[in-house]
């Protein structure tokens, strides 16, 4: 499973936006959006406006960053969202929503959605009872996650209460104190409270 291990404020400068990619750190004045709200880079300033294209690829890749997801496996999920019956974009963020990852990290039980990935890796996840290492584990209305260990789950109380003050999405059905959840359904564009303009992304993908 390989991961990005540059520095994550950086993506989040270069989209010019909260990323969320450092838990509670992104919460704080420490945030580098709250310091620096330039792009990287030596002249930050004076680049052109944006183009058509430019402005397609800046969604793709802030979906790509929010998500955690390389550049291939990111197109083979907008394959299959293009695949599927309905509108592409409102299924490539169902299919992003439902991966056990980011449900982790919607339910509070991680602080990004990278600690939710490493929690599954470890093997400290299971869904329906069974063990899985996958973070693109994609659950289905009625699947039942949870964190198995019992000092896993102790050490996990501080990152839940830190948490606390984020609300779970309404298709989510969480349990923290025994640091378990259900997925109730398939979310609606509205409830993925996601910043992003999917049909940017399927511009751009389309070509
Ligand atoms: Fe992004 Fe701020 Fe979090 Fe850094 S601290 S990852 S800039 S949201």
């Amino acid at each position: 499973m390989s991961r990005y291990t540059g520095p994550k404020c950086k993506l989040c400068r270069r989209e010019g936006m909260k990323l969320f990619l450092k838990g509670q750190r992104c919460e704080t004045v420490k945030c580098a959006i709250a310091k620096r709200a330039h792009p990287p880079g030596e002249h930050p300033w004076s680049r052109k406006k944006r183009s058509e294209y430019g402005v397609q690829l800046r969604e793709k890749q802030k979906a790509k960053r929010i998500y955690g997801l390389f550049e291939r496996p990111f197109r083979r999920l907008f394959a299959e969202a293009a695949r599927t019956k309905g509108n592409t974009g409102v299924t490539l963020i169902q299919l992003l929503e439902r991966r056990l990852d980011n449900v982790l990290y919607l339910c509070g039980y991680a602080h990004s959605r990278s600690h939710a990935r490493q929690l599954i890796g470890h093997g400290h996840v299971r869904v329906n009872g069974r063990r899985t290492k996958s973070p693109g584990f994609r659950l289905r209305p009625n699947d039942v996650f949870q964190v198995m260990g019992e000092d896993l789950r102790k050490k996990l109380e501080a990152v839940i209460e830190g948490n606390k003050h984020r609300d779970v999405p309404s298709w989510l059905q969480a349990e923290p104190a025994e640091v378990k959840g259900t997925m109730m359904s398939v979310p609606k564009r509205d409830e993925a409270a996601i910043d992003l303009q999917e049909q940017l992304i399927v511009e751009f993908c389309s070509k």
